[in-house]
């Protein structure tokens, strides 16, 4: 063998052995990284398998319909009434019982159907409106403008059975929230059931303790232990805050409102014909009644005070 042959010889086993070097140490870079990826794989893959529906859907759910954040001057089917200056927009609709309608007259206009309450619903939300709770609303009214949205707080007066049977379904299904005022001291609703709606981002507020006339309460401890006591009741039945009182048929005095502003509530609600609050009275907020009538919530809504 010439010394040039041997050269070759030599060179070319040289090769071949980097270049099975190369190619198992390549191979083995390339395993051990998919290896490294399969373990990490495997680390997140029971995540990832809990995340994935267990029934795989067949139809596209619809879109949901996109939320106009900046709609408050828009789309009104009555056109809103005149507004004055340093008022905030938010009507405050009021409720009793959302049931069939009673057979005796005077009450019905205390009913709304459940069949009414779901299309007035459905129109807040086709019309785009934010339904805020009770400190959701305390905090918009304390801005002092009119919010960017429109907004509506829907308030539930006495709290009767059939607010927790026939109200709150409808309204989770709608992922709206509630303002129910209940008297601490006469509960329909059981602790739990209210423990339930609050946890289910329901307001449960103060209606007081026993619905006595506020206004012919002379002892003042009395009238404290209807509104201190059930601020306090229904804060340990919900371990939520209670922001508001509803006064037991509207009727209030200043005496009344010392009482609450003491008890350390942030607002009290009565009944009238405006759906427009001035922040510096937190104290007489007005509530829009509302009937087994969908033209007259249409109305109210725009702030008309007609009787259906
Ligand atoms: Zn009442």
């Amino acid at each position: 063998m010439t010394f040039s042959l041997r050269v070759v010889v030599v060179a070319s086993v040289l090769v071949l052995t980097l270049v099975s070097i190369f190619f198992v140490s390549g191979y083995q870079l390339a395993r051990r990284n998919e290896e490294n990826t399969l373990l990490i794989e495997a680390s997140i893959s029971p995540t990832a398998t809990e995340q994935l529906p267990s029934v795989v859907p067949t139809t596209v759910s619809p879109t949901p319909t996109p939320v106009n954040n900046n709609n408050f001057s828009l789309d009104y089917d009555y056109p809103p009434t005149t507004q004055k200056s340093g008022t905030v927009r938010i009507p405050i609709l009021t409720y009793h019982h959302i049931a069939e309608l009673p057979e005796k007259s005077s009450s019905k206009p205390y009913y709304v159907t459940p069949i009414m309450f779901e299309r007035q619903l459905q129109y807040l939300k086709d019309k785009n409106y934010k339904v805020v709770t009770a400190q959701e609303f305390y905090e918009l009214l304390k801005k002092g403008k009119n919010p960017s949205q429109k907004t509506v707080m829907l308030t539930f007066d006495d709290g009767s059975k059939d607010n927790y049977k026939n109200a709150y379904p409808l309204l989770k299904k709608y992922g709206f929230p509630g303002v129910f005022y209940i008297n601490s001291s006469k509960l329909q609703i059981t602790k739990t059931q209210l423990k339930e709606m609050s946890d289910n981002g329901m307001s449960i507020e103060s209606h007081t303790a026993s619905h006595k006339d506020l206004k012919k309460i002379t002892d003042q401890s009395e009238l404290e232990s209807e509104i201190i006591g059930s601020k306090y009741a229904i804060e340990k039945i919900t371990g939520r805050k209670v922001y508001s009182v509803s006064y037991p048929g509207c009727t209030y005095n200043d005496r009344v409102v010392d009482v609450a502003v003491m008890a350390g509530y942030k607002f009290g609600v009565t009944c009238s014909k405006y759906i427009d609050h001035y922040p510096s009275r937190l104290f007489a907020l007005s509530r829009m009644h509302i009937y087994n009538d969908f033209t007259n919530f249409k109305k109210r809504l725009s702030g008309y005070w007609i009787i259906p």
